[in-house]
């Protein structure tokens, strides 16, 4: 056995190993890892067919590879443009296939010309890269993706310099017989195979990073409002302490009399109400603030860069909004209303919690004072201006 049927033996294994791995992650919910499965388990059969069906007809091991590695690169294009969210054109790329295949089996059974399937193979598989890749090409931003795509164009100029030096080179000095044989071609063998482990734990990472995202999103958010939870929020809040830009105000926010409403309208029309105000906190929320559902009806979010009085504005805009709600839909409660209290945090602030605390004591003086109002930190703390006053004017 020379050294180049060794790295023959690799292969297989290694994109086995890779495929199992693949439909592991697909268990946690990943489409895009059903088609790397896909891709790399049929990868593998192809690598393994001269050692499996060794005692068939060449032609027959020839077929049965090249539809295998056509499969395979069908699933590596169809994960790609799944993962950036292309149209996957799937039976475009089939028909391609399809179309390669005939080209495949007419080189084999016909012209019986071992460098032109492998040709037709590699330019066929190619073309299913560059055709997800070009369509990927922009909408990869960050790191991973663009180091996935990367390696994936390794694998297309990879296949072109070897056809090329092939043709080139080593046809006119006696076929492929001499490439085979040649150092060249085992340099060749040993980088696609780095080329396509590459990829393979790219393609891992990528989705990997994805699913641990996806599950760590989950467990920051509130599944009621889709806002983050409590945890959530101190995450976020220390990233931004990590970057020095922990200042601004924080808000704590608290629908009125919410007993109330569960008593009369029911379970389901408080849960409502509840979306409804995480919704509006949500959509007013200025770039780079962050809004969470610490508990039951009570939200806090935070302001970067927001002085005081700018942060009592917010929550007054908000409170206003959310009293003038359209309640039809859980059958009209009236005027539904919330309070809030307002805090400043400064770099110099040792404990996030602590603002909140304080921010916590104007709400509850904004419940003394009647509800439906806003307060900022203070002792005793002050109604928030302007827009309040205006409000109580109107019926
Ligand atoms: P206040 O104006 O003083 O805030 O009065 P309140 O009635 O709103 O009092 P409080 O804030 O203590 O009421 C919280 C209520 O919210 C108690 C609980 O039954 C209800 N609640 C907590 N979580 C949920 C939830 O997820 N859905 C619904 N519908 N109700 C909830
Ligand atoms: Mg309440
Ligand atoms: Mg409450």
């Amino acid at each position: 056995m020379d050294s180049t049927d060794r790295f023959a033996f690799l292969l297989p294994v290694m994109m086995m190993i890779f495929g199992c791995t693949f439909l592991v992650v697909a268990r946690f919910g990943s489409r895009e890892a059903i088609f790397w499965s896909m891709g790399f388990l049929c990868a593998a059969a192809g690598f393994a067919v001269p050692m499996a069906l060794f005692p068939l007809p060449v032609v027959i091991q020839a077929l049965t590879a090249d539809a295998l590695f056509l499969a395979a690169f069908h699933g590596y294009s169809s994960a790609l443009l799944v993962r950036f969210g292309r149209p996957p054109s799937f039976r475009l790329r089939t028909l391609f296939c399809a179309i390669a295949y005939g080209g495949l089996a007419y080189a084999v059974i016909v012209l019986q010309s071992l460098p032109a399937e492998l040709m037709i193979s590699d330019i066929a598989c190619s073309a299913l890269l560059i055709f997800a890749i070009g369509a990927c090409l922009h909408s990869a931003t960050q790191l991973i993706d663009r180091i996935l795509l990367g390696v994936a164009s390794l694998i297309v100029v990879e296949t072109i310099v070897r056809n090329v030096v092939m043709l080139a080179i080593f046809t006119p000095q006696g076929g492929i017989d001499s490439f085979a044989g040649s150092p060249y071609a085992f340099v060749m063998q040993a980088g696609a195979s780095v080329i396509a482990l590459l990829f393979a734990l790219s393609a891992l990472g990528a989705t990997t990073l994805d699913t641990v995202a996806q599950y760590r999103d989950a467990a920051e958010r509130d599944s009621l409002t889709s806002l983050l939870n409590r945890r959530g929020f101190e995450d976020a809040a220390r990233r931004l302490r990590v970057r020095g830009a922990l200042h601004g105000a924080v808000l704590v926010c608290d629908i009125d009399n919410f007993k109330r409403i569960n008593d009369t309208l029911g379970h389901a029309a408080g849960d409502s109400v509840i979306a409804g105000l995480a919704q509006l906190l949500q959509s007013r929320l200025p770039h780079g603030a962050f809004a969470a559902r610490f508990g039951g009806e009570e939200f806090v979010v935070f302001l970067p860069g927001a002085t005081l009085v700018e942060g009592g504005k917010f929550a007054n805009a908000v409170r206003l909004a959310f009293s003038a709600a359209d309640r039809q839909e859980i059958g009209g409660a009236g005027k539904i209303t919330a309070s809030f209290g307002v805090a400043l945090v400064t770099p110099s602030d040792a404990s996030l919690s602590e603002k909140i605390g304080r921010a916590d004591a104007a709400l509850y003086a904004a419940k003394e004072a009647g509800r439906n109002r806003v307060m900022l930190e203070g002792s005793p703390a002050v109604e928030a201006p302007a827009i309040h006053m205006a409000s109580v004017s109107k019926p």
